[in-house]
């Protein structure tokens, strides 16, 4: 298998981790320069500043952005991240790796991202309700179900898209559920939706199971990051008879080679409210990175960016990685892990089963109809392993590694359709 050497000027820029992968792959589809140019750029980055009164009566200017990669498959789709650290080059290759995620599930939508530099740790729920209501109300002639469709993603959940679709809803005077996904079910949300980031990586790793003639039983997992992707994944995991041997949140991490019980470990942390290295189901304690190089089967990293890297990619042991959280392989690590045989299953396949998802809600809502939870899980599950199938299929006939694959589906994808339209000038 041939790796395009990726080199990235700054290893941790997860927008040239994001380019160098889109010109590797361009190149080894052929992509023609033109097409090159055009899909390498957004199609639009917006910059709002967001006055809010605090709490305490100050006046307090929060900055937000939100960038369209592309509309050429459909209306662009993509969370809203809260975070301190939030960086317009970070939202510019979240919405590119949107793009690419849609087009690799094959559902009708293009990417986009949003972001607003805050820290919701430290903002009261009003406060947050006000930063929300404006971001929406600067944006509200962007939003729509037919032109852009935000999500939650760090920092934001089901309360902050109910926000965003009342703010967006009193501005067209309209109630319109299908501007936003993720949201409650009692107002339009689709079951399964909470829960199909993590389910999709459940089916893919069955997947590669299937590929490898393993067990779930003899599988040892390791879990980093237990929010809305990663404590799913564990739990559903573990309930399906994979042992979870690895979990880490901000505050560190354990491993028990004996297993941890996860649904136990969920209480504690969700129900508890207690610091999950504190959990008393045994276990080494470690700092949340080491969980990555401890032995297991499979490594699901799924909290945040650039945690494996070209200096630390040689000491995961896993021999599947499946990504559920967006980036967290940089561009230089790739080479690396492909030298070790690692089988990665990349993150714009792995954690599409939440904007699959949100395609379902979306459906629901524009038909006014709405399907079980058992429906959606089947649903999901076709569309996952179709992709997983596809991916690998590709991988196989192009002499590249999965996540290349993956790329050069989803640009011959979106370039194809292009060509159909054609450029309006
Ligand atoms: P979340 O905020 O619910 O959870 C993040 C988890 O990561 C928390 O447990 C947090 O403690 C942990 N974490 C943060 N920093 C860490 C660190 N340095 N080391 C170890 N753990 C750390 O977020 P989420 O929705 O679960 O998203 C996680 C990742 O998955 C993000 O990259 C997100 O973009 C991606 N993603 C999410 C969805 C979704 O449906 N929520 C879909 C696709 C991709």
């Amino acid at each position: 298998m041939s790796t395009p050497a990726l080199s990235p000027h700054n290893e941790f820029n997860v927008y040239e981790s994001a380019e160098a992968r889109f010109e590797a792959a361009s190149k080894k589809l052929g992509l023609e320069e033109g097409m090159y140019r055009y899909l390498r750029y957004p199609n639009k980055e917006i910059t709002v500043y967001i006055p809010v009164t605090l709490d305490s009566g100050h006046l307090e200017v929060f900055i937000g952005y939100r960038v369209h990669h592309s509309l050429v498959r459909g209306p662009c789709k993509g969370g809203v991240r809260f975070a301190p650290d939030v960086t317009l080059d970070e939202v510019r290759a979240l919405a590119s790796w949107m793009t690419w995620k849609c087009a690799v599930v094959n559902i009708p939508f293009g990417g986009a991202k949003g972001g607003v530099i805050c820290d919701p740790g430290k903002l009261s729920k009003g406060e947050l309700e006000r930063i929300t209501r404006r971001y929406t109300a600067e944006l509200s002639e962007w939003f729509g179900p037919e032109r852009d469709v935000p999500a939650p993603d760090l920092g934001t959940n089901e309360q902050t898209m109910a926000w965003i679709m009342d703010t967006y809803s009193m501005h067209v005077r309209t109630t319109t559920t299908s501007v936003v996904t993720g949201k409650p079910v009692e107002m339009g949300g689709s079951q399964g939706r909470r829960a199909a980031t993590g389910r999709g990586i459940m089916i893919v790793c069955d997947k590669a199971l299937a590929r490898f003639g393993l067990k779930r039983e003899d599988t040892n997992v390791v879990v980093q990051g237990f929010g809305n992707v990663g404590a799913t994944a564990a739990s559903l995991l573990h309930q399906a008879g994979y042992k979870i041997v690895g979990v880490a949140d901000v505050q560190g991490g354990l491993y028990n080679e004996s297993g941890f019980d996860v649904l136990k470990l969920y209480d504690w942390v969700y129900h508890q409210h207690k610091p999950l290295p504190d959990f008393p189901g045994g276990g080494a304690r470690m700092a949340a990175q080491e969980v990555l190089f401890q032995p297991c089967d499979i490594l699901v990293p799924a909290a945040i960016e650039n945690q494996i890297t070209s200096e630390n990619a040689h000491r995961v042991q896993a021999r599947i990685l499946c990504e559920g959280a967006n980036g967290p392989t940089t561009a230089m690590a790739d080479e690396a892990l492909d030298r070790k045989g690692m089988f990665v299953i990349p993150d714009v396949l792995a954690n599409a089963g939440g904007v699959t998802v949100s395609y379902f809600e979306w459906v629901q809502d524009r038909q006014g109809l709405f399907w079980r939870e058992s429906e959606v899980n089947e649903r999901l599950k076709d569309v996952m392993e179709h992709s997983f199938d596809e991916v690998v299929r590709y991988s196989e006939t192009h002499d590249v590694s999965n996540r290349i694959a993956a790329y050069m589906l989803a640009i011959d994808r979106v370039a194809f359709v292009l060509k159909l339209r054609g450029i309006y000038a």
